[in-house]
């Protein structure tokens, strides 16, 4: 290598520092965009998209909206929801013999795994009750994948006791 290539190199690594530095430096004084968790948390997370929750309601019982048709989990790709229809205790007819017990318009049951989930939006979106919407669960924490396996009624119940 000569003497005027190493020069050469000298200004580029020299101009390549500077740029860095200058971007390093505009970083340095624009407002910070980030918090620095968990000494810290953000109060602005209404826009947050998080997973899929009841929206609340007082229904008895239920705590939702929800009329297990079941709309959402055929619609789900990640195939992440099971909903299955509360049955009512048989009724007994007039020949004082139980009838065959009829299913219940709302849950007995509704699981998400929120491990396959994609936020893709489309049990929200063809809900006929609009009974579902996202969450702005932000600090989600785990150790195992069944930390993220969510059940909504469970959950939704829970959210009404804190209410309460
Ligand atoms: S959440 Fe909505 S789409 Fe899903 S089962 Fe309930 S009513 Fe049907
Ligand atoms: S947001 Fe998409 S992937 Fe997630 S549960 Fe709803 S339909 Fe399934």
């Amino acid at each position: 290598m000569t003497f005027f290539e190493d020069i050469r190199q000298a200004i580029k690594g020299l101009y390549s520092l500077v740029i860095g530095l200058r971007i390093t430096g505009r970083a340095l004084l624009t407002k910070t965009e980030t918090v620095h968790y968990p000494r810290q948390t953000v109060d602005n997370i209404d826009t947050y998209h998080g997973h899929i929750e009841f929206v609340p309601t007082d229904a008895p019982d239920h705590y939702s909206k929800c009329i297990a048709c079941g709309t959402c989990a055929r619609n789900c790709p990640s195939g992440c929801i099971t909903v299955e229809k509360a049955v009512l205790p048989p009724e007994i007819g007039e020949d004082g013999k139980p009838q065959k017990p009829k299913k219940a318009k709302y849950p007995s049951l509704f699981h998400l795994d929120y491990n396959y989930c994609s936020l893709c939006g489309h049990c929200v979106e063809n809900c006929p009750t609009n009974a579902l919407r996202f969450s702005t669960d932000v600090y989600l924490a785990g150790f195992s994948r069944e930390d993220f396996e969510y059940d909504l009624i469970e959950r939704s119940r829970k959210a009404l006791e804190d209410k309460e």
